[in-house]
């Protein structure tokens, strides 16, 4: 029976996984969701015998049943191959009786690329099953990590070109540079002179600008979004949950059936959600612990129940998750809203025009497997030290936050559970935050100038992803003005 798609916000248009891929949003401005999350259909014992790629199989054909056999076993080859420096991907490694899932061994070295290396193979396929001729163009604003995973998966993928901005003055060195070495004959980089709103409210214009797609209809090309609300992103991200699992049960450190903690690093609310959907398909998990930096809008939620968004923005040194506006958490706020579309639109419109909204105390209580931690700057760096003290393992700054709210939650609750830290991103990305935290003598040297004491300091190879660009050819110096990306744009599909 093959799963349909509906909009959070409007019960009526139901898609396909394929076209729903295509479509990242729903015309209606909603998520797409599965009408009914599935339930896994062999037994996790027998998964804890199969490889990832097979896992991966057995997770995504349950989400994406309009894709053949053939067609999803196909993406899968082409996405987790070795372009991850192991062979299994994703390790779980244990460190003072804690597992972390270490999501950062892919092209770019943070969790991005667990979907991101798939996405450009499933938009391919849903291209081809809907009969579309165009070239798909993605389009994407980054502030960093989505932008290189982005340009890494879709490098070289025919049918496909890929542009991404960049605020030009609000990228770490070492995100500026994996970004403008990037090959790939169809892949665009280019810097603006504005911050990471203006980039994307430049893309967000050109999304909407209908005589913009018209003029690219008659070229034979159309856009398609890269980010995290793409339900192609979401789908290979639940993979590593039943994955984790799976590998815990096959190394006896639980029994079949025992529930385990998760604890992931939050952002958008994307990864966290998959471990939801992991949970709903049928994976014993006691509690998912959602862990945020100085911007705790989500701790607030899941202590008040009001999602308030009107404060300062605070940068801090896990950039990934400094973000007030959580895109997927509509997706929960659906599911406990009782899948009911106008109450998910009410309090979408309120998130718009009041930047807050609040849930009823009985959608509280169904998400009531959702804890809600946070650490502040200090707490995070004295986490990585004494990781770094106790066992030798280096974090980076994202991985850090979780671990340092596992660590106050283990205190607090004596939950004895055993537990899974989801590892988004090598430190070696964030070296001058990571070095420093070690060791205060390392304080504003940049990161480049940092790779080899961290890799001596850590006992770790450094990653290709780090050694290729510290030599690599700048291919991209383009730099525009706000105003100008749509002509950008222009000039680069010939328009
Ligand atoms: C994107 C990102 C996150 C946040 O993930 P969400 O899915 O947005 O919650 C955390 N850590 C790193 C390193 C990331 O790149």
């Amino acid at each position: 029976m093959e799963l349909m798609y509906q909009s959070t916000r409007s019960g009526q248009v139901k898609v396909t996984a394929s076209q729903a891929i295509l479509k990242g949003l729903a015309d209606d401005g909603g998520l797409f969701v599965p009408e009914s999350i599935p339930q896994l259909d062999v037994s996790l014992e027998a998964i804890s015998k199969m490889s990832y790629k097979e896992t991966a199989y057995e997770v995504m054909k349950l989400f994406l049943t309009d894709f053949t056999e053939a067609e999803l076993k196909n993406c899968i080859e082409k996405a987790y191959d070795k372009k991850f420096d192991t062979g299994e991907i994703v390790p779980l490694t244990e460190k003072e009786g804690v597992y972390y899932l270490e999501l950062f061994h892919g092209a770019t070295i943070a969790f991005k690329d667990m979907a991101l290396s798939i996405l450009p193979h499933l938009l391919t396929t849903s291209a081809k099953k809907n009969n579309i001729k165009n070239e798909i163009v993605i389009l994407t604003a980054t502030s960093g990590d989505t932008g290189k995973a982005a340009l890494a998966g879709f490098a070289d993928v025919d049918g496909t070109r890929i542009i991404v901005f960049y605020p030009k003055n609000g990228v770490s060195k070492i995100q500026e540079k994996q970004m403008v070495t990037q090959k790939g004959s169809n892949t665009s980089v280019i810097g603006i002179t504005g911050n990471f709103d203006d980039a994307q409210s430049g893309v967000k214009a050109m999304f909407n600008n209908k005589k913009l797609a018209e003029v690219m209809n008659s070229h034979g090309y159309q856009f398609s979004s890269a980010n995290s609300i793409n339900i192609g992103r979401l789908v290979p991200q639940v993979v590593y949950y039943v994955y984790a699992y799976s590998r815990l049960l096959a190394d006896g450190v639980i029994k079949d059936g025992e529930k385990i903690n998760f604890v992931v690093p939050t952002g958008n609310f994307g990864n966290i959600l998959a471990a939801y959907y992991a949970k709903n398909m049928g994976v014993p998990v006691n509690k998912l612990i959602c862990a945020s930096n100085e911007n705790k809008v989500l701790f607030d939620f899941f202590e008040t129940g009001i999602y308030d968004k009107n404060r300062d923005f605070i940068l801090t040194s896990s950039p990934s998750m400094d973000i007030l506006i959580s895109s997927n958490l509509e997706r929960l706020i659906y599911k406990i809203a009782g899948e009911d579309a106008d109450a998910t639109s009410q309090m979408m419109n309120l998130l718009t025009s009041q930047g807050k909204y609040e849930i009823t105390p009985d959608m509280k209580e169904k998400m009531n497997c959702f804890i809600g931690g946070w650490a502040d700057e200090e707490k995070t760096a004295v986490e990585i030290k004494t990781v770094y003290n106790n066992t030798g393992y280096v974090l980076d700054t994202h991985t850090a936050v979780a671990s340092a709210v596992y660590r106050d939650y283990r205190q607090k609750t004596n939950d004895l559970s055993v537990t899974v830290i989801a590892s988004t991103a090598s430190p070696y990305k964030f070296g001058t935050s990571v070095m420093s935290a070690i060791d205060e003598k390392y304080k504003g040297i940049d990161d480049f100038a940092l790779i080899d004491e961290l890799s001596k300091l850590s006992h770790t190879n450094i990653p290709k992803a780090i050694s290729e660009i510290r030599k690599a050819d700048i291919l991209h110096n383009t730099v525009c003005d706000t105003k100008d990306m749509q002509k950008e744009v222009e000039k680069i599909l010939k328009l």
